[in-house]
């Protein structure tokens, strides 16, 4: 994606052919990506919603406004191709209710016209041979998929379902292209959507074939109406990674490519050094952290709960000797404390002696490295010992089917950011979620069917939201998010766009394709200051979205 991928905000009013003439020393060239970009934008935003009218007109707009930069730029090629998707799109805009295909047949066409730089040759009057990577996307951390399909529409179709999760998706409907597309930009996945044929099975196996780390290690899926051993096979031959039959179910397919992409990197371990020697504890960090693991120090004993609760350790590293309070002392105050009684706690320590190391177990710890350690040694024990904490954990706060936070996890997690926000002043906001007649899902098409629809929503809620945001399943087709440092106006605004791609996304049944709602109730600590307080309130407003007719977020 052209640097648009995270919900770029909407344009002004203004068309971006203004700041053209506002802003002369812009080069052309970085005119032509603006143009480019702030198309890709607009694209993207009606594209998670057909019917907003608003969406469409930016899109227009933007296409206006690039027709124009290439035509003074001197693309003329460029200018005329925009100029010939223009005429389609503003009947769009004159007529909304014109039928979805000539809507998905135009931004089919729109996507086509995002890939021109890949197509259009020099002696075109475009920019010269050097010249393409300024036009090329900036957003290069948002690798897209390039999903080939023969039929533009069909393609357009199963991209569509795609970006409903956050993914950028770029058809390509000629497979000569897909390896120039690659040149150009790596992707972060190929897709292959086709009947079985021999031929083109040899170009997918090319390709899977040029897959070189570290940036060409994408994985490679194929969507097909063939399932049968042979086609299978030679799937499997040609390199593909992953293979679907159709229907295919967006969210079963996004589930499996992110599981295969792999440049997304791990959180690293968060290693809690407590001690009284400065110089000493900082050259062990140092290793630590060449082996991409996050360390604190803590040299006062007495802030121990307060680093706990904050940076809330998957290992901490006892080295305290002084006599007014030992690493001994430390681990038992540790161990005292319910929360805390499984994090792994290590001694370093000169002292080898067996008595010690007996009392350090005896006190809860769980390991002792006698000083000095050799580094090898000591990264592969304490990655280990915060390896398997991080695992139980996660099967102790995490819900079964989802993978998300559970209901006790969420509760605490809410109760530590509500804490924090008072500290620190920023606001917090709980939504409660749940999906509208779900018995009827289960009713009509079962109960497998019907945790399919969870697992879809708990897999949008993920992909759609921030980082920092925290996703549950507070219990059947219920979840509850945090979204730390955002006003409840604006998670409304968040969630909204995903209501809206939710309700668009189809899910298959034996008796058909369906689609189902959600409601939600938002509250933030502005009216609301504790985590209980704001439980009630969001569920408060979320019944009031029900009782308002479902499929609709209200404020508590
Ligand atoms: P409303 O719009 O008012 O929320 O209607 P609803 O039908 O969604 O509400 P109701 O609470 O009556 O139904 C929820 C159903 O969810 C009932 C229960 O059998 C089902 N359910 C709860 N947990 C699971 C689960 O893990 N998997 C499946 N498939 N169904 C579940
Ligand atoms: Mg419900
Ligand atoms: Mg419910």
């Amino acid at each position: 994606m052209r640097g648009a991928a995270c919900g770029a905000a909407l344009p002004d009013n203004s068309a971006p052919c203004h700041c053209g003439g506002r802003q002369n020393d812009m080069s052309k060239n970085k005119r032509l990506q603006k143009g480019l970009d702030d198309l890709e934008a607009a694209l993207h935003q009606w594209l998670g919603a057909f019917e907003n009218k608003d969406r469409l007109v930016a899109v227009h707009q933007h296409l206006k406004g690039l027709a124009e930069s290439a035509r003074s730029s001197g693309v003329g090629e460029l200018s005329a191709r925009a100029l010939r998707i223009e005429k389609p799109l503003a009947a769009l805009v004159a007529n909304p209710g014109l039928a979805a295909q000539s809507a998905i047949q135009t931004a089919a066409a729109l996507q086509e016209l995002l890939a021109w730089d890949a197509a259009v040759p020099p002696q075109h009057g475009g920019p010269p041979a050097s010249q393409p990577q300024q036009v090329a996307p900036k957003g290069a951390t948002a690798a897209p998929i390039y999903l080939f399909n023969s039929n533009p529409l069909l393609g357009e179709d199963t991209a569509m379902q795609l970006r409903y999760f956050g993914h950028s998706v770029v058809v390509v409907s000629d497979i000569e292209r897909v390896g120039s597309a690659i040149e150009k930009r790596p992707p972060s996945a190929l897709i292959f959507d086709f009947e079985y044929r021999e031929d083109l099975m040899a170009k997918v196996a090319a390709l899977a074939h040029a897959r070189r780390p570290p940036n060409r290690h994408y994985p490679i899926a194929v969507i097909s109406t063939r399932g049968n051993f042979k086609a299978r096979l030679a799937a499997a031959r040609a390199g593909v990674d992953c293979y679907f039959t159709k229907p295919v179910d967006a969210a079963a397919l996004i589930d499996r490519l992110d599981a295969l992409i792999v440049s997304k990197v791990a959180h690293p371990f968060r290693i809690l050094f407590i001690s009284d020697d400065p110089a000493g504890a900082a050259q062990y960090s140092d290793v630590l952290r060449e082996a991409q693991m996050d360390t604190r120090m803590l040299h006062k004993p007495a802030e121990i709960f307060e680093a706990f609760e904050e940076y809330r350790p998957e290992l901490v590293v006892m080295d305290v000797h002084t006599a007014a309070c030992s690493g001994i002392d430390l681990t038992r105050l540790i161990r005292q404390n319910n929360v805390y009684l499984d994090v792994p706690i290590v001694f370093l320590s000169h002292d080898d002696s067996l008595s010690h190391e007996l009392d350090a177990i005896n006190s809860g710890a769980d390991d002792f490295l006698a000083k000095p350690v050799d580094p090898a040694h000591l990264i592969s024990s304490l990655s280990s010992r915060a390896e398997r904490y991080r695992a139980l954990r996660g099967l102790i706060m995490r819900d079964s089917l989802t993978g998300l936070f559970n209901h006790s996890a969420i509760k605490e997690t809410l109760a530590r950011e509500v804490a924090s926000s008072e500290r620190t002043r920023t606001p917090v906001t709980l939504a409660m979620i749940d999906i509208d007649f779900f018995k009827r899902v289960n009713d009509t098409h079962g109960h497998p069917v019907g945790d399919h629809v969870i697992r879809t929503l708990s897999r949008l809620l993920q992909q759609r939201l921030r980082r920092g945001d925290v996703v549950g399943r507070y219990g059947g087709e219920e979840f509850a998010v945090i979204l730390p440092a955002t006003p409840a106006t604006a998670a409304i605004g968040v969630l909204d766009e995903i209501r809206e791609a939710f309700s668009r996304i189809r899910h298959h049944a034996d008796e058909g394709d369906f689609t189902a709602s959600f409601s939600a109730g938002v509250a933030d600590v502005t009216a609301h200051e504790t985590a209980d307080a704001l439980f009630r309130a969001a569920d408060a407003a979320l019944y009031e979205a029900k009782h308002k007719g479902r499929n609709r977020i209200e404020a508590g």
